[in-house]
């Protein structure tokens, strides 16, 4: 069967490459289930993988199949698989157990291992592929009704643990009915965000570098009751005096240094969520009294966050219903750029390469017709 896959290390190596079809019987215990593969999508991740930034083989392989924003239908399971059965829709989750405590109790999302075992991105192959076998146990299944915006799951569900996440802290207040967020990012992941905070009430205010007029992303924000600002024209500190200082604010710009304008920008007893992964050496000077201070006298919390396990995504799915019946058709609009068959490999990363003058929001490829 046909696949994608890159040479780790190696820049510009996505290929075009024919392996085995897994088989159920790949997966122990009668646990297998094989996926047909209908729907990738392709984000950063893959993009630096392609770029030779990071990215592992799994072992006896010198390639790995790139893709983790997955979404299929079952073609086959295993004789101990109840849970599901062919012609189901499914989405896998990514990362896999390694061997910290974490792991072994199935909160991988948490390990404290160095060595991560993630589909497509590290140690596992992907599923940019026609085909993937996976244990039952991995695998969420998709109501019908949002199998056409299903590919957006995986990453929703790193915003679900980040929320998740905010809750459980913030239980430390025996009263705290947040009002305002700031989101702080609007590309898909951003949006996503958006919505999913949107969905719980909040006033949100999404903030992005490219400016409102002609944005579709700032007028998605728009569409589903959001503000959005340019930061060009407003610093996230400057709109506290236009919108209040916000209750909850989740970064997600992979620009490090607008987390010391959003730490002063929150409310007290906030608190302040981090998601993007900053692989460079930016430093930037910050009055680190003030902040120290702010934080101290108003119990603000701040936290990191990656990754997601299976109740993440099982929170996900809700989400995605009820976005669909509170704001019918605006997923869909979130995906702007689908690339037709694995072939088109090239397409895909050349969107990727230049998404702002694609305007993509989200790219994927239709492996198969839904
Ligand atoms: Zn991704």
């Amino acid at each position: 069967m046909k696949a994608i896959a890159v040479t780790p290390k190696q820049k510009d190596s996505a290929r075009l490459v024919e392996i085995d079809k897994p088989n159920v019987a790949d997966v122990k215990d009668g646990r297998g289930v094989l996926v047909e593969v209908l729907r990738v999508g392709a984000c950063g991740t893959d993009r630096e993988i392609n770029n030779a930034e990071y990215g592992i083989a799994p072992e006896g392989f010198d390639f790995l199949v790139l893709g983790h924003e997955n979404f299929g239908r079952v073609a086959e399971v295993g004789e101990s698989v109840n849970e599901l059965a062919v012609g189901d829709f499914v989405v896998a989750t990514v990362r896999r157990p390694g061997h910290s405590f974490y792991d072994r109790i199935g909160e991988q999302d948490f390990t404290t291992d160095s060595e991560y075992f993630e589909r497509g991105i590290s140690r596992l192959h992907g599923y940019m592929a026609e085909f993937y076998a996976e244990s039952a146990d991995f695998l969420i299944k998709i109501p019908p009704a949002i199998k056409d915006v299903a590919v957006l799951l995986e990453p929703l569900s790193i915003i679900e643990k980040g929320l998740k996440q905010a809750s459980d802290i913030q239980e430390r207040l025996k009263i705290w009915r947040p009002k305002t967020a700031a989101v702080l990012g609007t590309g898909s992941v951003g949006l996503l965000t958006v919505m999913a905070l949107r969905l719980r009430g909040y006033e949100v205010h999404g903030f992005g570098r490219n400016e409102r007029e002609g944005y579709l992303n700032a007028e998605l924000c728009e569409a589903i009751g959001a503000t959005y600002d340019s930061t060009a024209e407003i610093s996230v500190q400057d709109s506290t005096k236009k919108y209040g200082e916000y209750d909850l604010i989740f970064e997600c710009t992979g620009y490090s240094p607008i987390v010391f304008d959003a730490m002063q920008s929150l409310n007290e007893n906030g608190v302040l969520i981090l998601s993007s992964v900053t692989g460079g050496d930016k430093t930037v000077e910050v009055p680190s009294d003030r902040i120290n201070q702010q934080f101290v006298l108003g119990n603000r919390a701040m936290f990191g966050t990656v990754n997601a396990n299976r109740e993440h995504f099982e929170l996900g799915v809700k989400d995605l219903a009820l976005c669909e019946a509170m704001y019918a058709g605006w997923l869909a609009r979130m995906l702007t750029h689908p690339v037709e068959g694995l072939k088109n490999y090239e397409k895909v990363f050349e969107i990727l390469n230049n998404a702002g003058e694609y305007k993509a929001i989200k790219t994927y490829f239709e492996v198969n017709k839904i």
